[in-house]
């Protein structure tokens, strides 16, 4: 087909939508323009377009790189009914459909082609690839590629190769697993080249996040469930044990509770499941277990009993409430207790390097619940995704703690991550910071930075939070890959050159659960 002039005519006339979502039409400029990109959304986010239009405005075919065989067949439908020339070449074809699908790649009759990685690889099907214009690659669901990734697969190892090959050919990968570490890794693999990042569409506005100390923690949670006496929800347990406890306590206050966990058997979990779904059971109170299938979009509340071990599950809990898009809440009972049992659990298990890097996630979990300011700003930062300001939904914006002018001493912690050559964690800076007379200090030299001592007026604590939030607020980040060191990001420019103030929220202990509506 004849691609339209523009990747919006084409959003339009071929797919039939009117405008794009955040970051789909760089995206597709990028690729049309011969750049590499890589995209993290969430599932649904629409990463599909982002290929698709510009194979179809490049010429030659567009090669998706996809495992899942089902739904290659899906979107390979879906095309033809816009009208796209689309086709999948893996092992469901037969002899002859196999030799169709070859004959129409060497014609050009092709606009897409979605392959498995096994069958894209092999030398012959390279070869092949050699001699035809080649639109671009995307290597979708592309965490599969690094062991850090929840979805490991050997197979799309060897798409490290394809870079080389085709040095002229624009790459995309895109993914929906959010965590640093699994992102720097996927494109050292794939070898992007000035990988542009595009990380998009994780909010999810209707759901109100909430911190509150635990304390008592059942008491809060039958308070909670008080105020609303008829919805629909889940309370996230970390243990087998704690979930039977709560559920019973509930089902003795009245409340129609039932416990889910790995531990039930089917029968008994699939009645949970149904009788949830069906509204005959109004809270369900899980391990982590509960949610993977459950597709009940009038979860009105999830609450975490305890801390969940990392951001990523956070989100994903969190997310199973409100997907009918009507007001839903996050409630995290955190308790500082809590700390050392997940710490615990994760130094029980794993290689070094694992455990070196769940524990930095558990830390990073700790800091959205220690955040000063908004939540959704925390949470989304976490992903890469910045919030210019805050969200008015969260527990932190709707009842602001105090603030002040944190400008002054947000530059003296900026400017000593600096000097200290942005190779060194929280605890390092604050004591340079403080003026710390240890050993290690005085090895590296570093008291005789001049940022040493600059920060005596302030506690450790108190330059806890001061860091803390300026990660959070995206003017330093953590690279989680090399032992949780500090950095600038382009953000901490101005502020460092004193063209930008700061104001920062004074940490407090006892956080409310406000009732108030959204402020937007
Ligand atoms: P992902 O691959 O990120 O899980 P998809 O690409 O399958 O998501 O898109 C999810 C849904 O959103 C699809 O139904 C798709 O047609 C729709 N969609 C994507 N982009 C747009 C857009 N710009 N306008 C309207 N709908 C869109
Ligand atoms: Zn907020």
């Amino acid at each position: 087909m004849t691609a339209p002039r523009t990747p919006l005519d084409t959003l339009r006339t071929v797919f039939g939508y009117r405008s794009f979502r955040p970051f789909q039409e760089e995206i597709v400029t990028r690729l049309i323009d011969g750049g590499d990109a890589f995209v993290l959304m969430p599932t649904g986010g629409g990463k599909s377009l982002c290929y698709q239009i510009p194979a179809l405005h490049r010429p030659g075919v567009g090669i998706v790189v996809s495992p899942l065989i089902s739904l290659m067949k899906d979107q390979v439908d879906a095309l033809r009914e816009n009208g796209v020339a689309a086709a999948a070449y893996n092992s469901t074809l037969g002899e002859r459909e196999a030799r169709q699908v070859l004959a129409r790649l060497h014609a050009g009759e092709l606009d897409l082609l979605y392959v498995a990685p096994e069958r894209l690889m092999t030398d012959a099907f390279l070869e092949r690839l050699r001699e035809l214009p080649i639109a671009l690659f995307a290597i979708d669901e592309a965490h599969c590629v690094s062991q850090w990734g929840h979805d490991f697969r050997p197979e799309y190892v060897g798409l490290g190769r394809l870079r080389g090959l085709f040095p002229g050919v624009p790459l995309i990968a895109l993914t929906a697993t959010a965590d640093v570490q699994t992102r720097t890794d996927i494109i050292a693999r794939l070898g992007l080249r000035d990988a542009e990042i595009y990380v998009t569409g994780f909010d999810r506005p209707n759901i109100r996040y909430s911190v509150v100390e635990k304390r008592k923690p059942f008491n809060q949670l039958m308070d909670f469930l008080a105020g609303r006496p008829t919805e629909a929800g889940i309370v996230y347990a970390l243990s087998r044990k704690r979930v039977e406890e709560v559920a019973e306590k509930l089902r003795g206050a009245g409340v129609e509770a039932a416990a889910y966990h790995a531990g039930l058997a089917d029968g008994e979990r699939s009645r949970v499941q149904e009788a949830f779904l069906r509204d005959d059971v109004r809270v369900v109170v899980a391990t982590v277990a509960f949610g993977m299938g459950i597709d009940k979009p009038n979860v009105r509340f999830v609450v975490h009993y305890d801390l969940p071990k990392n951001i990523e599950s956070y989100y994903q809990e969190t997310g199973r409430a409100g997907r009918d898009g009507l007001p839903a809440e996050a409630l995290l009972l955190f308790g500082y207790g809590d700390i050392p049992l997940s710490r615990s659990l994760i130094e029980s298990g794993g290689n070094p390097e694992q455990i070196r890097i769940e524990l930095h996630k558990l830390n990073a979990m700790v800091g959205i619940a220690e955040a000063g300011t908004c939540r959704r700003q925390a949470l989304l930062g976490y992903f890469g995704e910045r919030l210019a300001e805050g969200c008015g939904n969260c527990d932190l914006c709707l009842d602001p703690p105090e603030t002040f002018d944190a400008t002054e001493d947000a530059r003296k912690a900026l400017s000593c991550v600096y000097r200290v050559g942005q190779r060194f964690g929280v605890g390092h800076v604050i004591d340079v910071l403080r003026g710390s007379r240890n050993e290690r200090i005085r090895q590296l030299g570093h008291d005789r930075l001049s940022t040493y001592g600059i920060g005596a007026h302030l506690s450790a604590e108190a330059w806890g939070s001061v860091i803390r939030q300026l990660i959070h607020r995206g003017y330093l980040e953590q690279d989680m890959a090399n032992y949780s060191v500090l950095k600038l990001t382009p953000a901490a420019r101005p502020l460092l050159k004193g063209e930008e103030s700061l104001i920062l929220a004074r940490p407090r202990v006892k956080v409310a659960a406000p009732k108030k509506e959204p402020k937007r």
